[in-house]
């Protein structure tokens, strides 16, 4: 277990734009630096190497990490990522926007997150089983249901929270459903969980949307990624009445004037594994998809896509952030000498953990809501999260981004304050 300063060679990448950000949002609320240095680095740091054992006997080790960036306002919370993109720094300033996140829509989280450095495409579930058990019992010290709670994200599911939640309950003798969330339901997950990143996108994208006086009919969005959060959020929109225009994954991208059918694309996707090859759709480069004309702009896949190098050429109306970091700060500066609105990461893809608030609730009183309780709740904290950003913005003439920051970096160091530093 190491704790770490921040790195001198800064160049680029989530962690420099993570810091950028907070070192805006210090600037904004005057803050000491002494604060500031607190806040710019992880509270605890694991890293681990994770041994698997494949299916033809041989053995292949993967780095792997845990951070947790801050406990001011609880336990810390996040996703666990296996991407082979994962590295300590993204992981670092994943953390960072996780106690960001979650202070900005009030659910009472530090931030966290972990990553294994693995492909998990190229591995059978037996594999994955096994790697995620490795993986757990390595961070096994450091989670817990009052220390730091994962849930899925970038190549994990529901059953990968069910093997966390097997190997921990074991190891500490009796069944804790609430040491992850994004359980499937039958384990003590939360009705709604799964679809409530894409039921979050979608409610700030049609609130953005109202604000800027685009009604849904007659819209129209592209989505980049057709994963946990933007399937989900290409569905929702599509219902709303927007024609969902373009959608991509990691293998290609579809496109039709008219819209695509979200649900037959969703069908092609179950059967084939990719959009790739859809027939009701034509074929669009998918790094076009960022630069269309279209009135919303969901990036829902990974971070840094929309760049120094692309920003200049979006003609989106709205960008809303499905994605963690989708947009690196270079870009973000020259889009902020547009009109293009951006609803930043933090705020937009903030449903998932304002439900994986809801399942950890559930889970500690052993008590089942309903999903229409769920949905509600969590459009009432998303909402609520809208206005507080937009207000913050109007007030100190802020972008969206700065304001959601601003207003996130104020409550954990209010929480921090309150607390006292120990000893
Ligand atoms: N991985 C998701 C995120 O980035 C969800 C985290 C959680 O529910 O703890 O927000």
């Amino acid at each position: 277990m190491t704790t770490t300063s921040p790195r001198a060679d800064l160049s680029g990448g989530p962690l420099d734009d993570a810091r950028a950000q907070l070192a805006a949002a210090i600037a904004h609320l005057g803050v000491s630096d002494g604060i500031h240095q607190m806040l710019a680095t992880s509270r605890r740091e694991m890293a681990v190497s994770v041994p698997l054992r494949r299916d033809d006997g041989s053995i292949a080790t993967y780095a792997g990490f845990r951070v947790q960036h801050n406990f001011s306002r609880g336990p810390a919370k996040g996703g666990l990522r296996f991407s082979t993109a994962v590295d300590l720094d993204e992981v670092r300033a994943l953390a960072m926007w996780m106690s960001w996140k979650c202070a900005l829509v009030d659910v009472p989280y530090g931030g966290a997150k972990g990553g294994v450095a693995i492909e998990p495409r190229d591995h059978s579930m037996a594999e994955l089983e096994r790697v995620t058990r490795r993986y757990t019992s390595e961070i096994l010290p450091i989670i817990g249901p009052e220390v730091d709670i994962p849930a899925p994200d970038i190549g994990t599911d529901e059953r990968t929270m069910a093997w966390i939640m097997d190997t921990y309950s074991a190891s500490v003798g009796h069944t804790v459903p609430g040491v992850v969330t994004g359980k499937p339901v039958s384990l003590g997950g939360s009705l709604g969980r799964s679809m409530a990143t894409s039921r979050g996108v979608a409610h700030v994208a049609l609130m953005a949307m109202a604000s800027r006086g685009i009604e849904p009919a007659g819209a129209t969005a592209a989505v980049q990624g057709f994963g946990k959060v933007g399937r989900g959020a290409a569905r929702l929109l599509a219902e709303a009445g927007v024609r969902v225009q373009a959608i991509s994954d990691v293998d290609g991208a579809v496109w039709s004037e008219a819209g695509i059918d979200v649900a037959r694309l969703g069908d092609h996707v179950d059967e084939h594994g990719s959009v790739v090859g859809f027939e009701a759709a034509q074929v669009l480069d998918p790094a076009a998809l960022v630069t269309l004309d279209v009135d919303v702009l969901v990036p829902a896949a990974v971070e840094g896509v929309i760049t120094g190098a692309n920003a200049a050429d979006v003609k989106a109306r709205i960008i809303v952030e499905g994605a963690n970091g989708p947009t690196t700060n270079e870009a973000d500066a020259i889009l902020a000498d547009t009109d293009v609105m951006i609803v930043p990461d933090i705020l937009a893809n903030a449903g998932g953990v304002i439900v994986s608030y809801f399942e950890w609730v559930q889970a500690n009183q052993a008590y089942q809501w309903t999903e229409r309780e769920v949905n509600e709740r969590l459009e009432e904290k998303m909402t609520r999260a809208w206005h507080d950003v937009v207000d913050y913005a109007g007030v100190h003439g802020l972008s969206y981004r700065e304001a959601a920051t601003a207003l996130a970096v104020r409550r954990v160091i209010e929480a921090h304050e309150l607390r006292g530093l120990y000893p």
